[in-house]
């Protein structure tokens, strides 16, 4: 049973511990030792990182009352300097104190405990097995545990052999001793992570996102420095906004809305001009078209895939008419071949005949085919293989 320093004292940063048994891991050293102030993973809280005799601890979990600590590199000491990477522990510490404050304050106003929690990199979940959470909720919860926190209530942690659970939040898991953590005046609930020595230590409660998971609301939070880090990057994001669209901060919204009709108007305007001059270079094509027992047939190669494509498009509607179009780029040769109703010729022929020379794939309807293959170079002999066969067809 190793003895676990981080229970009695959180703001243990580092003890001298003894190794009393070592494992080779894959990577390193795994070390159990007869004092340990590293946190093992478990109940949402990540372990602690840090160094042993200069090794980085990559990983510590708990087995069966021993600490299992993963260590870079192979460690040969019996007496070793343990020391925790205090930036990450007092952050792990400010957002589960914080989850414990948001967890009461749900509970006191929708009667829910808290189904899981987990500690993330850069945010924090817990679950909360509710039918409705509001964005008026949300402000309430953040509002009173930010109240508990600037109300600076001492948070004691300690071990009963007996305890009342009418007593507490949450029933513990645990049958004989169980370890309390209470917030003074707040709230009394079983658990076994590190926790700051007052609410105010928190600093600040912020929820930035909620969504509906399973039966749960699952509700992502942040506490103390991370609010900072949070408030930075969206400053930073709303600053290169509002320089890139030369608008105030609180006008952004305004704008984007503009700018999105705008483009919506564009899109709009550019779609009605394609079809216009679909509609000129179908009867520009129409002009040059060979007439094949009473059916029209257009070829006609663009620079752009869209000029093609409409041009086709066109002509399914057009009396009478086929359009081979074709078009080239780096990329090779697209092909759209199209038939009106009337003429009853099944274009798939064309295209089956037109693929071969640009070693492309295709497929479409009776009156409706794409195509597109690699060798670009041979688009002419394409679409004189594809007239072939249209004309053939009559
Ligand atoms: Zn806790």
């Amino acid at each position: 049973m190793t003895n676990k320093l981080y229970l009695d004292d959180a703001y243990m940063r580092g003890c001298v511990s003894t190794v009393v048994r070592k494992e080779t891991g894959t990577h390193g050293d795994i070390l159990v030792l007869d004092t340990t102030c590293f946190y093992p993973e478990g109940g949402g809280q990540p372990c602690d990182t840090g160094t042993i005799a200069g090794h980085r601890v990559t990983h510590v979990c708990a087995n069966d009352g021993e600490v299992l600590h993963h260590i870079e590199g192979r460690c040969t000491d019996r007496t070793v300097e343990c020391m925790l990477d205090w930036d990450r522990r007092i952050d792990h510490m400010q957002q589960h104190t914080g989850q414990h404050i948001i967890s009461h304050v749900i509970f006191r106003h929708f009667g829910a405990e808290t189904e899981s929690l987990h500690i993330g990199a850069r945010h924090s979940t817990i679950d909360i097995p509710i039918t409705e959470l509001t964005g008026d909720d949300i402000r309430t919860i953040e509002d009173e545990a930010n109240a508990i926190i600037r109300e600076d209530h001492p948070i004691h942690c300690y071990v009963v052999r007996t305890v009342d659970i009418g007593k507490l939040r949450k029933a513990p898991t645990v049958g004989n001793d169980v370890r309390i953590v209470e917030i003074e005046g707040i709230e009394k609930t079983p658990c076994g992570g590190t926790h700051c020595s007052s609410s105010a230590e928190v600093g600040l409660v912020h929820i930035p996102h909620w969504h509906k998971k399973g039966h749960c609301w699952r509700i992502e939070f942040v506490c103390g420095l991370r609010c900072l880090t949070l408030l930075r990057e969206h400053g930073a994001v709303i600053n290169a906004m509002s320089a890139r669209l030369d608008a105030p901060p609180s006008s952004l919204d305004e704008r984007l809305c503009a700018l999105k009709e705008e483009k919506e108007a564009l899109y709009r305007r550019t779609q009605d001009l394609m079809r216009q001059r679909a509609r000129l270079d179908l009867e520009k094509a129409l002009h040059d078209a060979w007439n094949v027992d009473g059916v029209k047939i257009v070829s006609a190669s663009y620079d752009e895939v869209e000029r093609a494509r409409e041009l086709a498009r066109l002509a399914v509607t057009t009396k009478r008419c086929v359009a081979l179009a074709a078009t080239c780029s780096s990329r090779g040769a697209t092909l759209f071949f199209a038939s009106s109703k009337d003429s009853g010729i099944d274009v798939r022929d064309a295209m089956n005949e037109a693929l071969a020379p640009i070693e492309g794939r295709g497929g479409g309807s009776m009156h409706f085919a794409t195509g597109h293959g690699p060798a670009g170079g041979a688009m002419p002999e394409a679409l004189r293989r594809a007239w072939k066969v249209v004309a053939g067809e009559r």
